[in-house]
């Protein structure tokens, strides 16, 4: 062979140009790797997931005639890394040229660079083909430490992309339907919530073998995984949220239940969240792929689907995911480290079990335990206003999430929990910090009427911890935040306390605070 091309784990995009003609100078290696499993403690249905989805991308190739090598954690496991297994591969082929694609994580580019330069032999990276913006192009709409506008900048894609679009007007004449997407599940709206789509891929050698090599993980096993492993099922799972999700997902995006029994007749556990993340971020999906769909079933059925709910999922996409990765390669690597409420805290242990009274957190955490999913209110209210009012330590709740979700990826992961989710940024992602008490999580879910805590009261025994917590964070950080417009009503109700209720408060904080592994 001439030419060796690595195929990262999550650049699984069939569409690639790299594919348009085989080439039998060309090997493709792709490969599971110590270190890969190894950089953070992952939830063993992610690794799953992206082995199984791997080894189907590898025998696809090779059913249209491409030169693969697919390696296992029992080939790799006597190289050091990546660049060492590389370099076998480079030698033994007398390989003359190596390309990769650029990865999405700073940690591997910079890896894989390095190893690029210090070759004898040509190299070249190029584009994974995946996202509206191509690499080149980020600096044109990100600066380092700048803050910056989703709004904005989802506006200029819509634009730019005519993506519902009216010749230079927003289709319906509004950008965004943000308000008619704020709607609680009542008793009689959870009828309506569909089954989930999912699949039942045999992933019981790759568990055998994650046994064999000792890969600690966390979160439950199934030997039959239910996460899409392939284009096709990643197709299936667009087509069930289009035809059963879409009609209802705007209304209820910022819903929560636990009323819903996974274990239950139907099974359902994810509302009408479209579970597409994992296929985007192995890049099995192409995000122009799954808007042309979702953009086409609206205009096919407008009797169903209405514009407020598909504006809200391709906000999702074309705005959220491309604007957190432009924040992400602005900033790094510095954005690893930022952490400018200074938290320190240590992440309570309930966390890796779910043992909480606290019903949300309960709930969301055991729900990831056992699906390696939550919904992106769960994250952001539950288990990440939790941290931010509890002042846990960024790089402690960086971990979590990297850890124990099937999709996260640094590029994604990063962004949202360190900037979105814990300010830890100073606002370059979000302009406030998203903290809230109890009553939003009254307001947006069932929980509350069934927990062991009461959520009316602040300063009580039996308070909601949340409550206290809130009114400690936000006024020990009373000189960063008062100043801010969405903030100046809270700082004013917390003045019109008197200062024995102020007091009692934060008394009640500090003593959650000293026992924070037993609420
Ligand atoms: P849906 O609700 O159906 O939304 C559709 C798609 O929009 C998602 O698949 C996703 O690709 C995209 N999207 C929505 N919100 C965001 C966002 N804020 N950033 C980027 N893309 C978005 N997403 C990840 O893909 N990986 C992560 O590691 C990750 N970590 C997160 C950590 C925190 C603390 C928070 C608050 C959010 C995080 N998100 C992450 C964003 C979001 O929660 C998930 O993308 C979403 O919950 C995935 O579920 P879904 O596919 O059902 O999404």
């Amino acid at each position: 062979y001439q030419r060796l091309r690595l195929i990262l784990g999550d650049q699984l995009n069939a569409g690639h140009s790299w594919y348009q003609n085989v080439d039998c100078d060309t090997l493709y290696i792709i490969a599971e790797l110590h270190q890969e499993t190894d950089y953070v403690r992952h939830h063993v249905q992610k690794i799953c997931a992206f082995f199984s989805a791997m080894e189907h991308f590898a025998n696809g190739l090779r059913q249209l005639d491409f030169d693969v090598v697919h390696l296992t954690l029992d080939d790799t496991v006597r190289f050091n890394d990546l660049p060492d297994l590389l370099r076998h591969y480079c030698e033994q082929y007398q390989i003359q040229e190596f390309q990769y694609q650029l990865p999405d994580e700073y940690r591997l580019r910079r890896q894989l660079a390095d190893f690029s330069r210090s070759l004898a032999i040509r190299y070249r990276a190029v584009s994974t083909e995946h996202f509206f913006i191509d690499d080149a192009q980020l600096s044109q709409h990100f600066e380092s430490g700048k803050r910056h506008q989703m709004e904005a900048f989802y506006r200029k894609m819509r634009r730019r992309f005519n993506v519902l679009m009216q010749g230079d007007e927003p289709e319906g004449g509004l950008w965004n339907y943000d308000k008619d997407n704020r709607n609680k599940l009542k008793p009689d709206d959870l009828k309506t919530v569909p089954e989930p789509c999912m699949f039942a891929n045999d992933v019981s050698d790759i568990l055998t073998r994650l046994t064999r090599h000792q890969v600690q993980t966390l979160g439950e096993a199934q030997d039959r995984l239910l996460w899409p492993v392939n284009s096709q099922q990643s197709l299936e799972l667009l087509e069930h949220f289009c035809r059963f999700c879409l009609p209802n997902f705007g209304t209820f995006q910022d819903a929560m239940t636990d009323k819903l029994d996974p274990f239950g007749e139907d099974k359902q556990w994810s509302l009408f969240h479209s579970r597409l993340s994992f296929s985007l971020n192995s890049k099995m999906l192409s995000p122009q792929e799954v808007i042309d769909r979702v953009v086409q079933c609206y205009q096919l059925n407008q009797a169903q689907i209405s514009l407020s709910q598909v504006e809200g999922f391709v906000r999702q996409i074309l705005g959220w995911r491309e604007f957190i990765r432009g924040i992400y390669w602005a900033n790094m690597p510095q954005y690893a480290s930022l952490n400018t409420l200074q938290a320190s805290r240590t992440l309570p242990d309930w966390f890796w079990t779910g043992k909480t009274q606290m019903r949300c957190l309960h709930h969301a955490i055991s729900q990831s335990l056992l699906f390696a999913y939550a919904h992106h209110i769960q994250r952001l209210m539950i288990t990440g206003n939790f941290c931010l009012i509890a002042g846990i330590d960024p790089n402690q709740v960086d971990a979590w999430y990297l850890g124990i979700y099937v999709d996260a990826i640094e590029w994604v992961e990063l962004p949202n929990t360190r900037g979105m989710s814990q300010f830890a940024d100073g606002g370059i992602v979000g302009s406030k910090a998203y903290a809230a008490s109890g009553n939003y999580v009254n307001k947006m879910s069932d929980y509350c009427g069934d927990c062991h805590y009461e959520v009316r009261e602040i300063d009580t025994d039996n308070a909601c911890p949340l409550n206290a917590l809130y009114w400690h964070f936000m006024s020990s950080n009373i000189d960063k935040f008062s100043a801010n417009p969405r903030t100046r009503m809270v700082y004013a109700n917390w003045q019109k306390k008197t200062a024995e209720q102020q007091t009692s408060i934060l008394e009640k904080a500090d003593q959650l605070l000293r026992r924070i592994d037993e609420v």
